[in-house]
């Protein structure tokens, strides 16, 4: 595995990959959400570049970037035993450079949800998933589920600038009791890990209230603010039932493909879930 730390290396490596070339775009700390992405991309692509980059500008001032979990030779010695051809791993000048001054803005698709929970957030995912695509030029990009909304962020980015890159979504991958695996995961304290599987729970709950027949979305939003109120270290920030696609809220569920999903915070600790559905 080479690992670049600059754009010109990155191009130097990236014009010796065969193609079709995978990309993985991730902000360390490593796990096997991340795993599972490595292993599709390897499967699909001749390939496989890894940016390992925590985004200051995807943070507010009042986030936590500063302690944002980074472990960077673990994480490189994830990528190595994964298999992954070129790792970039840029200090945030090599991607913002002095002056810097455009973002990218997605419109409404970046609304809803983490992006009112989150102003300016998906500006700054955009903008550098766009830098990463330019500097990286994959053939095909590989992301989870987990961030169901940064999915569709990055679907409306490419097709809107008409990138040539294949966007594929692969399956939130969860712990045994169901909770999805997150670098932020490394920041809960052992009672918090213990109460943190009610995010799942709550979501399991809502979407077989659906499956029974459930049409009220807001009968199905109440239920899952009921179930989170039941764990004393988890305050709630949304909960959601909104169409898949524009992540608007839905009144009724008509039959068609629905997101349930939610934020929540357990201590200091800033967690996402949501289960995709579809309404028979
Ligand atoms: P992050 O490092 O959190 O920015 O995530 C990098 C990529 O990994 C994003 O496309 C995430 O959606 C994806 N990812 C994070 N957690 C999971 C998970 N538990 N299952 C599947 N994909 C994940």
């Amino acid at each position: 595995m080479e690992v670049v730390r600059t754009r010109a290396a990155l191009r130097h490596a990236r014009a010796g990959l065969p193609a079709p070339v995978g990309a993985v775009l991730t902000m360390g700390a490593l796990h096997d959400g991340h795993l599972s992405l490595l292993t599709s991309a390897g499967a699909e692509c001749a390939s496989v570049v890894v940016s390992v980059f925590v985004n200051p500008t995807q943070f507010a001032p009042t986030e936590d970037f500063g302690r944002y979990p980074r472990d960077e030779a673990g994480d490189l010695g994830v990528l190595e035993a994964a298999g992954v051809d070129v790792a970039f791993v840029p200090p945030v000048e090599e991607i913002y450079s002095p002056g810097f001054a455009t973002a990218v803005d997605v419109g409404q698709i970046a609304e809803p949800l983490e992006g009112a929970a989150r102003p300016g957030h998906f500006r700054g995912v955009a903008t550098v998933v766009a830098i990463l695509f330019e500097l990286i030029e994959p053939e095909r990009a590989y992301f989870g589920q987990k961030d169901a909304q940064q999915a569709l962020v990055v679907r409306r980015l490419v097709d809107d600038l008409a990138m040539p890159i294949e966007i594929v979504v692969c399956p939130t991958i969860r712990e045994a009791d169901g909770l999805a695996f997150s670098s932020r995961n490394r920041n809960l304290s052992p009672a918090e890990r213990a109460a943190a599987p009610v995010v799942f729970r709550t979501l399991e709950e809502a979407r077989r209230l659906v499956e029974a027949g459930a049409r009220d979305a807001e009968a199905v939003r109440g239920r899952m603010r009921e179930i989170l109120a039941g764990e004393r270290l988890v305050k709630p920030e949304y909960v959601s039932v909104a169409d898949a696609h524009t992540l608007q809220e839905l009144e009724r569920l008509h039959p068609g493909e629905v997101l349930l999903s939610l934020a929540a915070r357990i201590g200091s600790t800033r967690l996402i879930d949501n289960i995709p559905l579809t309404v028979a």
